[in-house]
């Protein structure tokens, strides 16, 4: 392993470890994530090593070295880890026996028990509400019969949401009615999963946390998330929240990261409720769509922050100098490109191939004076 080690000293403490400009950081996926942490990274003069199963990943096209491999070959992962510094990751499905496998060759950041914790629903509700913090209502559901005694137990609607592999509203099902219990539990496949009531919130909003290798934790200001279709179509920031609800907002994050002993950046999605209250839907460890508006709006955005703490450097500063709204473009929305270029908005696109329906092809944040 090459390991180009550094110590440094902010503010007293010694931070060392430090991947040393000129060194790799190496990361699993290579989906646009990993194409806007790896332009993060050679702005601070490092270099990135995508390891991915699917050929010409969007990460490809900036990063210094790809490796195409499923994530069952040891081999191949030993040999990816040994030839980087750091090993992170940009999306959170990877087989908990990679992460395994890596962290032998190499330091994994963020450690692989919040992969672990947030690969699984039944997991991660445990973990939130084991540290005081209130998510939905929820039940382990396995079969047919304990699906049904949750919907009884729950009452209302309900959501059904596979323990595994869910994303962007995938591998979910609203029961409005008992007498559904079949059809859901026939839609999802039969698969372990989770029976959430349903929230009756007024907003959905997200933080956008990091934490350093020395544990100091910086957070971005909460970002508003409407959804379209299961997918996240604008985050608004600043979000229309009270002061106070900001501060318990990012006291939640804060709490998460500290309790994972985590290092990188992750994604808390909340759902505010009438007189005040959170709920937290789901942790993401990784950077996190809902805050692609870092870019435009502050001087270190989430990507260079991921960077930053998983190469052992100091944070940035979290503050934001200007307002924000991202607007995802999805499915055949970028074939508008030439005129989003136009609109002043900054623009990014993601170099996908294929627009298929529901894709995520790149989006375009515009920004605004913050007002004093
Ligand atoms: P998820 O995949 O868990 O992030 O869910 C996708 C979206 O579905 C969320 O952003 C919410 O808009 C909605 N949703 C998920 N779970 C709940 C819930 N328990 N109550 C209300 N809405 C929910």
């Amino acid at each position: 392993m090459r390991w180009p080690m550094s110590l440094a000293v902010i503010d007293g403490a010694v931070i060392d470890r430090a991947v040393t400009p000129g060194g790799t950081i190496g990361i699993l996926g290579g989906g646009q994530l990993g194409r806007m942490l790896s332009i993060a990274a050679a702005r601070l003069g490092l270099k990135t090593h995508i390891y991915e199963p699917g050929l010409n990943p969007p990460a490809g096209d900036v990063a210094a070295a790809v490796t195409t491999d499923s994530y069952d070959n040891a081999e191949a992962l030993a040999r990816f880890a040994d030839s980087v510094d750091v090993v992170t990751f940009e999306f959170e499905n990877v087989p908990a026996l990679a992460a395994a496998t890596l962290l032998a060759h190499a330091p994994v950041r963020p450690n692989p028990r919040a992969l672990e914790i947030s690969q699984d629903r039944v997991a991660e509700k445990a973990f939130i509400e084991g540290l005081g913090i209130t998510v939905a209502q929820w039940r382990a559901v396995g079969n047919l019969k304990e699906l049904k005694a949750g919907l009884a137990e729950i009452g209302g609607v309900a959501i059904l949401k596979t323990r595994r592999f869910g994303y962007d509203g995938k591998g979910q099902v609203r029961i409005k009615d008992v007498c559904r219990a079949e059809s859901a539990w026939d839609e999802i496949a039969g698969a372990p999963s989770v029976l959430e009531g349903l929230v009756a919130f007024e907003r959905e909003i997200s933080v956008i946390g990091a934490r350093g290798l020395s544990g100091e934790v910086v957070c971005y200001d909460p970002g508003e998330n409407v959804h379209r279709d299961g997918i996240l179509h604008t985050t608004t920031v600043p979000a229309a929240i009270s002061s106070k609800v900001r501060t318990d907002a990012v006291l939640i994050a804060g709490k998460i990261l500290n309790a994972l002993d985590y290092v990188g950046v992750m994604g808390v999605e909340l759902f505010l409720v009438p007189g005040g209250g959170l709920v937290v839907n789901e942790i993401a460890p990784r950077v996190h769509n809902s805050g692609h508006w870092t870019i435009e709006a502050c001087v270190v955005d989430q990507f260079q922050q991921h960077i930053r703490a998983v190469a052992g450097w100091p944070l940035g500063d979290g503050s934001r100098h200007s307002d924000a709204v991202m607007t995802n473009l999805i499915g055949a929305e970028a074939d508008d490109w030439l005129m989003l270029a136009a609109s002043g908005g900054g623009l990014h696109l993601y170099g996908k191939a294929e627009a298929r329906p529901g894709r995520k092809m790149g989006h375009v944040t515009r920004i605004s004076p913050r007002p004093n």
